[in-house]
């Protein structure tokens, strides 16, 4: 894999594709700039090298030219996240942009405006991804969160620079870490997946079958798979035409020696709400009305002995609904038992939704081994795919 550290960048310009679509609040100041901070350790190595970065991102989903979507909102967090000065240029193309990449020193940052102001972007248009491609002696990809994207400054730009392209310490690191879990895992491997939907994660519980020695099926989807197996789960969470598939998915398992672990008891309430009662109650046997909301304490107690005896882990999607305090009781209890176990050794890899803003909310980001950055782009990873934006750079 070449990555930022095999290239000689002295005296040459690199474009880098980073993910800043950062959340903003009414003041449209950024209110998270945990992915400005990701792309750092790249752009510092390349100015430390003698080079310099123009830095191309989307922000959000713009119609059109809209202020409330412009890069230049970023432009004081980055600053001092990088402590040095970003410039920043009201377009991505066109003159302005030429000129300003043009008068780009070594050592200096410049800041493209939002690459989805032009349609180009997202459809992939090889005029406007050549265009791009006229700024810069080298392209980078640092841009994991939209790698799964085949747009123009995520995929097709790379076509422009020949063998003068790789990958950014980012998007390096995410891929190593990947491997580390789906081909390099040391065994007892543990997936757990939870979420609201099997839907979105069929492929990806096949997918990882074969690498993985125990399965933990928690949160809304685990109730599709315990009426499927006859249980009564009252008005919880349920994808009746995925029943078939979720008997599938067990057997085979069963034929791949995978165990799996689905709630025994759950939290149960009587309306999704904060204000809600609620009960215990075992996990096939909810009372008509109520509805299962977070995993019960004996569940908590057998994921956390099977997460102990892991030696790699894969978090993907909370046991319950953290979001309100009454029902996030699971998901920071398991979060705790994989806090621990990194600490007795265990590889620990959170991606893909919404457990990475659970381990947010929790304060155990630096308690796991690592945090994906990218929501579907890990989810893609883990089902296997190779994303565009990965394929493009190897090419
Ligand atoms: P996903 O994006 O698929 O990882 O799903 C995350 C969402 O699943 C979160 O917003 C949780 O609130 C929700 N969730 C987790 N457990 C349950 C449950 N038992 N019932 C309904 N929603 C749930």
């Amino acid at each position: 894999m070449k990555t930022v550290k095999d290239v000689d960048f002295k005296d040459k310009k690199a474009l880098i594709r980073v993910d800043f679509n950062v959340p903003l609040n009414e003041d449209l100041e950024v209110t998270d700039t945990t992915r400005i901070e990701a792309a750092k350790p790249t752009i510092i190595h390349i100015l430390e090298e003698g080079g310099s970065c123009i830095l191309v991102s989307h922000l959000g989903r713009p119609k059109q030219r809209e202020d409330k979507f412009s890069l230049r909102h970023i432009v004081n967090s980055a600053t001092e996240i990088f402590g040095v000065t970003v410039t920043f240029v009201q377009d991505c193309i066109g003159p302005a942009a030429e000129e300003a990449a043009a008068n780009l020193r070594p050592g200096e940052i410049l800041l493209l405006e939002n690459v989805r102001y032009y349609q180009e972007e997202t459809d992939g248009d090889r005029d406007f991804a050549e265009k791009l491609s006229k700024l810069a002696d080298y392209y980078v990809n640092d841009a994991f969160g939209t790698a799964h994207r085949a747009h123009a400054s995520t995929t097709v730009v790379a076509d422009f620079f020949g063998d003068r392209k790789c990958f950014g310490l980012l998007l390096a690191s995410e891929i190593e870490n990947v491997k580390k879990v789906l081909s390099d895992g040391k065994s007892p491997v543990t997936a757990i997946i939870g979420g609201a939907k099997v839907s979105s994660k069929i492929t990806v519980i096949e997918n990882i079958l074969d690498t993985i020695d125990h399965l933990i099926i928690g949160g809304g989807m685990a109730f599709t798979f315990i009426k499927a197996q006859g249980g009564n789960i009252g008005g919880s969470l349920v994808e009746e035409d995925k029943q078939e598939v979720a008997l599938e998915i067990l057997d085979l398992a069963k034929k791949k020696n995978v165990h799996v672990h689905l709630p025994v008891d759950v939290i149960a309430a009587d309306s999704f709400s904060e204000y809600a009662n609620t009960t215990t109650e075992p996990a096939d046997n909810i009372p008509e009305g109520w509805l299962g909301l977070d995993a019960g304490p004996r569940t908590n107690e057998q994921f956390a002995e099977v997460v102990a005896k892991s030696n790699t882990i894969l978090w993907n999607g909370p046991v319950g609904v953290f979001e309100i305090e009454k029902f996030s009781h699971g998901t920071i209890a398991l979060g705790n038992a994989i806090a621990s176990a990194t600490e007795n050794g265990t590889f620990s890899l959170v991606g893909g939704g919404d457990s990475v803003a659970a381990v947010k909310q929790f304060g155990l980001t630096n308690k796991v081994s690592y945090v994906s950055t990218g929501g579907g782009a890990m989810l893609e990873m883990l089902e296997g795919k190779t994303l565009p934006g990965i394929k493009a750079i190897l090419d």
